[in-house]
């Protein structure tokens, strides 16, 4: 067996030498023209500026900005959210990412890997959920249609339909996902309740099960054999194939959920969550519709239909919103944002952000983005049913964004430089040399930027020790000015990447 290791070990070695050469020759062959020669060279020049490149993840460009979003003390967020032995944090993403989670791409396997491989497919299969998850949508599309066929329905069953779908769809988002998974916000015991019960007519597991896999998730994600919804393993896994067999990935200690295992109410619903699942679904909605005279339908439209359309639509979240959307925040993982997603997961399609950002309140950061849950939490809020709604700081949120598109910018000028990119034929050599002289000296500036803004932060922090506690307002105060100044300069580098994009009549991709 090791000599079989070892083998092919040399034999990769070989093919990548061999590789890299090809590669050398083709460059130097390519790189005739002289435009992308000179630009070539200075590319390389101003990469030996001390400022570190962007092609490293930020947590590398400036790992004390990094280590900033580890502190949940921010300006915006005064609230102890510290989880025990949870990762709620973007910093703690970055770690999660980087042990260069596109080694799990699926092809870089060594023996060990095979087996565990192996190993993990041959996980026996969880019948339960497998059951459910196959009778139910099957039950749905034969009886539904024979039903709408055949009877009357009246609109107050149709109402039913909505409004229990509202309440379950909701009840995971707002209730689940960030008020449980993540702490973003804390709610009323009522409307924790009144959750709970819609969470639990959604069949998606009791809230242990939910919260401790969703946290897995975010501490993992990517990873083949930690993340339990992993969209490294494809659609259909990340869809539900991953409830269908007991695969490791899927077994949860509740070590990650030491916050929820205390919760009395939480406990009573963990223990006899089969109980509570058809108390829910046949007791409560039947009794629903016994009030409105009409138990058969609204058991079929507001007990089955709904809870079928409510699975696959929380699924979408897990398997298309790591496929198919933009990556304005982060590409270290393959969450997207997708605006169409959004719509049918009540604002959960800005899922790059949330992965990025992931203790925040909202998932569509900006006011225009369709997000129904964050409109629900703050409305609740307002009414004092709801509190302590956590945001991120819109100063690293603005950096975030123009990081990446840094990233992509300079990402641009290596492909257009070394002609690997077919625009790059369409322009002349001046216009190639200006468009890559201007992304590269933006980007010296903007690395200044963010090093005066930790400068600025260090001072707050300098500032701040040194004043009573009544007087600290008055420091944040005097500061507000500087802040607003590192604010504009990062919004006009982004201005003028754009502008420079502009010139050459392309835009920065952000898939
Ligand atoms: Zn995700
Ligand atoms: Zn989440």
């Amino acid at each position: 067996m090791t000599l079989i290791h070892y083998s092919f070990h040399t034999a990769r070695r070989m093919l990548q030498k061999l590789a890299t050469l090809a590669n050398e020759i083709r460059q130097s062959g390519a790189s005739t023209s002289m435009g992308a020669e000179e630009i070539g060279k200075q590319s390389s020049q101003i990469r030996q500026h001390p400022v570190p490149s962007a092609h490293q993840p930020t947590a590398s460009i400036d790992p004390k900005i990094a280590d900033s979003h580890n502190n949940h003390n921010n300006h915006n967020n005064q609230v102890d959210g510290v989880m025990q032995g949870v990762t709620p944090d973007a910093a703690d993403n970055y770690n999660a990412h980087n042990f260069e989670a596109d080694n799990y791409d699926g092809h870089n396997y060594e023996a060990g890997d095979d087996l565990a491989e192996q190993n993990f497919k041959r996980s026996p299969i969880n019948w339960i959920p497998a059951g459910v998850l196959v009778a139910t949508p099957i039950a749905a599309a034969v009886i539904a249609p024979w039903y709408l066929a055949t009877h009357k329905v009246s609109p107050a069953t149709w109402a039913v339909f909505g409004l229990v779908g509202a309440w379950t769809g909701l009840s995971i988002t707002a209730g689940y996902h960030r008020l449980m998974s993540h702490r973003a916000y804390k709610a009323h015991p009522a409307v924790r309740n009144f959750f709970l019960v819609g969470a639990t007519l959604a069949v998606q597991g009791s809230a242990f099960n939910w919260c401790s896999g969703h946290r897995t998730h975010h501490k993992h994600v990517d990873d083949r054999m930690q993340d339990p919804y992993s969209a490294k393993r494809g659609f259909w896994f990340s869809h539900i194939g991953w409830m269908l067999k007991k695969y490791p990935s899927g077994n949860f200690d509740y070590k990650n959920i030491r916050d929820l295992t205390q919760d009395k109410v939480l406990q009573i619903q963990h223990k006899y969550y089969g109980l509570w699942v058809v108390a829910a679904n046949v007791g409560l909605i039947g009794a629903i519709g016994w009030l409105i005279g009409d138990v058969k339908g609204t058991l079929l439209l507001a007990g089955l239909v709904r809870l079928v359309l409510n699975h696959h639509l929380t699924f979408f979240i897990n398997s298309l919103c790591h496929m198919y959307g933009t990556r304005p925040y982060t590409d270290t993982n393959s969450a997207r944002d997708n605006f169409l997603l959004a719509i049918p997961t009540w604002g959960e399609g800005y899922h790059n952000y949330h992965h990025f950002f992931q203790y925040d309140y909202r998932n569509g950061v900006k006011w225009w983005h369709y997000d129904p849950t964050k409109w629900l939490i703050a409305t609740l809020s307002q009414v004092g049913l709801a509190s302590d709604l956590r945001t991120v700081d819109t100063l690293k949120i603005k950096h975030a964004e123009v990081n990446m598109l840094f990233k992509r910018a300079l990402h641009k000028v290596d492909t257009l430089t070394s002609h690997s990119d077919s625009a790059a034929d369409q322009l002349t050599p001046s216009a190639l040399q200006k468009f890559s002289q201007r992304i590269m000296s933006e980007h010296v500036l903007f690395n200044e930027t963010v090093q005066a803004w930790q400068a600025l932060k260090t001072e707050a922090m300098a500032m701040k020790k040194n004043e009573f506690a009544e007087r600290l307002h008055e420091v944040d105060e005097l500061l507000k000015g500087k802040r607003k100044l590192i604010e504009q300069r990062i919004k006009a580098h982004q201005y003028n990447v754009h502008d420079a994009f502009f010139a050459i009549r392309q835009r920065p991709v952000t898939v």
